[in-house]
């Protein structure tokens, strides 16, 4: 009898020491999505599209776009930045009939961790993919935690002005999961401390109020940088094209450049919640723009 095909088996956990951190990014699940063009570089011609992605090998047509979460202990607390789709997206992949594949609280325990002993969950931004996972069926998820949000953003969505269209229903899920969590909420500014080590940086654009954090330990150095690049080549390789996710799609352009320029002048690590797991890598310069490079062993050593 020939051996039976075994279906995929892909990693959803990666955990490493980071000086005195240990660090995990977490897969809370994946999706493949139609039109990697025009929802990349909408403000360009579809040729050059086409020629960015034929070089790297790359569909135009279709994309995988991973959720990553990432987890830092810091020896004294456990600190989460983002929570993935939760059950927002299990719900939506059931009433089409599809099995969903992620869970980002059982993947939690395969890193090591329950729910309750998360600290602190830090939200980058208020999109649904960042906030989906903070509460499920009206309680929280995280039941120890207190939340970080920053102050911009949050009273952005509170506030509910100037939303554009295709995210008006992004500000109600905002009223309904993160609105009643403010009295367990600190609100930052950019600079800010979340606890020693972990540090704000201003990444609005892509979300009006959108924060960026500097993880520091024995002289170790990485930026989660949320949403700022979302997709590991059109983003990165052309930081000045148009995405048609980001809120503010001129400052999110800036906000790029800036960042992209930051991490790759100071050789900073990068975990990237839509870079390809396990979402981390460094950014070199290129001739056109920068080039993203996964991680290797450089974690191990
Ligand atoms: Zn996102």
């Amino acid at each position: 009898m020939p051996a039976s095909m075994q279906g995929e088996m892909q990693p959803t956990v990666y955990r490493f020491r980071f000086g005195g951190f240990e660090i995990a990014n977490v897969l809370d699940s994946k999706v493949i999505r139609d039109g990697l063009y025009p929802g990349f570089g909408g403000n360009q011609p579809a040729e050059a599209a086409q020629e960015v992605t034929r070089g790297n090998n790359i569909e135009t047509d279709r994309y995988e776009h991973p959720f990553i979460p990432t987890l830092v202990n810091t020896g004294r607390q456990l600190v989460l930045f983002d929570t993935g789709n939760g059950a927002l997206r299990r719900e939506h992949e059931r009433l089409r009939g599809r099995v969903p594949d992620g869970d980002l609280v059982a993947r939690l325990v395969q890193a090591g961790y329950q729910a309750e002993d998360i600290d602190v969950v830090v939200i980058t931004h208020g999109h649904p993919d960042h906030i989906g996972g903070l509460t499920e069926g009206g309680k929280p998820v995280f039941p120890r935690a207190r939340y970080v949000f920053g102050a911009t953003e949050f009273d952005y969505w509170r506030r509910g002005d100037n939303v554009r269209e295709a995210r008006k229903f992004n500000r109600e899920l905002f009223m309904q999961i993160c609105a009643p969590l403010a009295d367990r909420s600190s609100f930052i500014k950019p600079g800010d401390e979340v606890v020693p080590g972990i540090r704000a940086v201003d990444a609005a654009g892509h979300s009006i109020g959108m924060m960026a954090y500097h993880i520091e330990s024995e002289g170790k150095r990485l930026l989660v940088w949320a949403d700022t690049c979302i997709h590991y080549v059109m983003s990165i390789q052309r930081p000045e094209w148009h995405v048609e996710v980001d809120d503010d799609k001129d400052k999110a352009v800036a906000t790029r450049k800036r960042i992209l320029d930051m991490v790759a002048t100071d050789r900073l690590f990068v975990a990237g919640f839509h870079m390809p797991f396990p979402g981390l890598g460094h950014v070199e310069r290129s001739a056109s723009g920068y080039r993203w490079v996964p991680v290797s062993y450089q974690l191990n050593l």
